[in-house]
This record gives structure tokens, C-alpha cells and sequence, in this order.
């Protein structure tokens, strides 16, 4: 009996050096040290054995268990450890490569061109209003001098959404609002920046909707000379200091007499180049004296009060300030034009 404990733990004790998982390890000790394995068995048949006999072999039987449980605790944390290294190897987070780059967003070009036109104007003075892209023709052309048979409505097709409602085809409506509600009571100084519609087709130059920033400025004895010093510092602080303005003769209904503003070329200096093809200026915006029955229309006594107004697009001045060649890029929303405009 002696012997065949001996077996069992050499037996036993192999094949705990032979598993390699602890799935193998578990197998050995059922089958070594489990209710019905070989050990047990033994200790069962302890009744057949003479009483000096007894204590000696029930006492190797517990030193073998107890030698075999001892290496089969030993290897099984062995085994542990090593998978752990492996798992942790496999796992291994190299904390000095970069992190993923989080992608920022930033504004529109288009939105911090008007923002800048914004601060430009607000340092100037004048309040920023907004109003309906949805506009009834009243607003849109009758109260500014565009009544309904005018052929200058040509040039302003729009998106018509019942005969009285259309989509805006300027922001000019909004100072014949802001008017409106001042009722002839008080100056007005204002820019209207947003998006404008028009039944364009789209090309290079045209869009169907696009953005426009206009200005109005009403009060007793507005003369032109304050639009032209506006508009002139409008120019240095937008497109630089040595820029030179020259006002044209022009027509809008809405204003009389009416401009176009330009300003010198900076690629030639004025001298003449293909960008501002061979003049030495580029057109940046129209403008005039507030016509006096769009002013009467609005309530105020054109007698008594004067003003100046001017529009001008976002889209071309940004065009012009940073080379853009083709006005359906800021519509068409490709990443890779977008990003180049976003200030850090
Ligand atoms: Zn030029």
C-alpha cells in the first residue's frame, strides 16, 4: 500500500510539471485528489489494514495529498502569473504615442467675414438688425421704391411662395422695417447682414442664395460726404490702409443719387493688371442717398431727415480679400476649402 501511494504521487506530481493550462491543472486534481480518485480509494481501503498499520499509512496518505495539492497550488499560481504577463504583454499601451486628433471645428468663412463687417460697423456706431428670409413683396420691393409693374424687378427674381410672399431677394427690407417700426421718431444707424435669394443660375460668380450686409444711416443732415468717409473706412480697415477709394455713378430705386464703390487694385497698386482687368480698380459695393419716398413711405419727412445707404456681399469681399475663385465654394461645404479659413 505504501508502494502504491508512492506511484500515485509521482504519477501525480508528472503530471502537474506537464499541464501547461489551468484548465489541465484542475483535470489532475480531480482526478488525483477528488472523491473518487485513487487517493480516497486508498484511505477507504484502510479498514482491511492491522491497527499498528493503520496510523502509519493514513499519515503517508495525507502527506502525499497535502505534496500533491502543494505543487498543484504552486503551478497553478505559475500559470496564473504567466498568463497574466502574456495578457498584459498582448495589451501593452504605449503611453508616449500621440493621442487621436480631435477634430475642431470653427466658423464659416462666410460667418466671420459678416462678424468682421459687424465690429467694423458696431465700432462705427451702428446697430446689427435682422429680419424674415421669408418677406412679403410689400417689404421686399414696394416700400422701397420697387412698385409692382417696375422693371428694375427683373433683375431680383425670386423664389415666390404665394403671390404676397416670396423669399428675400435683399436685406434691404429689414431697414424699411427698422424705419417702419421707428415711425420718423428717431435717427436710424444700422447694418442688416444675412442670406438672400435669387432665381440665379449657378455659376463661378452666381449663386441662387447668398449673403449680403447692407447699412443704413438716417438722420437730420446726413449728406453723401458721410457716406463716402463711412465706406472709405470701411475700405482702409478691411482691405488695408493704402487702399483708395473712387465712388461712380450708379442706379438703385431705393437711392438718389446712387453708387458703386471701388477700390485700387492691390495686385498692380492702381496701375493695371488682369484681376482688376486693366482698370486698376475692383468693384466692392453699391450705395447713394436714401431716396425721399422711400423715406416717406416709412414715416419720415424727407424735409427733415436724410440718409445714405449701401449694400455690399460677403461672398465677394472674401472672394476679393482671399483669392477665392469660385463663389460655390463656400456653399458646397469640402472640408479641405473650409479649414483653410478657420483662425486658431
Ligand atoms: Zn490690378
Amino acid at each position: 500500500m505504501k508502494e502504491r501511494l508512492q506511484v500515485l504521487q509521482e504519477e501525480a506530481l508528472a503530471k502537474v510539471e506537464e499541464a501547461s493550462t489551468v484548465e489541465a491543472l484542475q483535470q489532475v486534481r480531480v482526478s488525483y485528489l477528488g472523491k473518487k480518485g485513487p487517493i480516497t480509494e486508498v484511505l477507504r481501503g484502510m479498514g482491511k489494514l492491522s491497527a499498528e498499520e493503520r496510523p502509519v499509512i493514513g499519515d503517508l496518505a495525507n502527506k502525499v495529498r497535502e505534496a500533491i495539492a502543494t505543487q498543484l497550488d504552486e503551478k497553478k499560481a505559475t500559470l496564473e502569473t504567466k498568463a497574466l504577463d502574456e495578457k498584459l504583454l498582448t495589451e501593452k499601451i504605449d503611453v508616449t504615442l500621440p493621442g487621436r486628433p480631435v477634430q475642431v471645428g470653427g466658423p464659416h468663412l462666410l460667418t466671420s467675414i459678416v462678424e468682421e463687417i459687424e465690429d467694423l460697423f458696431i465700432g462705427m456706431g451702428f446697430e446689427v438688425r435682422e429680419g424674415p428670409e421669408v418677406e412679403t413683396d410689400y417689404y421686399n420691393f414696394e416700400a422701397l421704391n420697387l412698385p409692382k409693374d417696375h422693371p428694375a424687378r427683373d433683375m431680383q427674381d425670386s423664389f415666390y411662395i404665394t403671390e404676397e410672399l416670396l423669399l428675400r431677394t435683399h436685406t434691404s427690407p429689414v431697414q424699411a422695417r427698422t424705419m417702419g417700426e421707428y415711425k420718423g421718431s428717431k435717427a436710424v444707424k444700422m447694418i442688416c447682414p444675412g442670406k438672400v435669394y435669387r432665381r440665379d443660375t449657378d455659376d463661378a460668380t452666381h449663386s441662387h442664395q447668398f449673403t449680403q450686409v447692407e447699412g443704413l444711416y438716417v438722420d437730420k443732415d446726413v449728406k453723401m460726404s458721410d457716406l463716402k468717409g463711412v465706406l472709405n473706412q470701411f475700405a482702409k480697415q478691411f482691405f488695408g490702409e493704402e487702399r483708395e477709394i473712387r465712388l461712380r455713378p450708379s442706379f438703385f430705386p431705393f437711392t438718389e443719387p446712387s453708387v458703386e464703390m471701388d477700390i485700387s487694385c492691390k495686385v498692380c497698386g492702381g496701375e493695371g493688371c488682369s484681376v482688376c482687368k486693366n482698370t486698376g480698380w475692383i468693384e466692392i459695393l453699391g450705395g447713394g442717398m436714401v431716396h425721399p419716398d422711400v423715406l416717406e413711405m416709412a414715416g419720415y419727412d424727407p424735409k427733415v431727415y436724410s440718409g445714405f445707404a449701401f449694400g455690399m456681399g460677403p461672398e465677394r469681399i472674401a472672394m476679393l480679400k482671399y483669392g477665392v475663385d469660385d463663389i460655390r465654394h463656400f456653399y458646397t461645404n469640402d472640408a479641405r476649402f473650409l479649414k483653410q479659413y478657420h483662425k486658431a
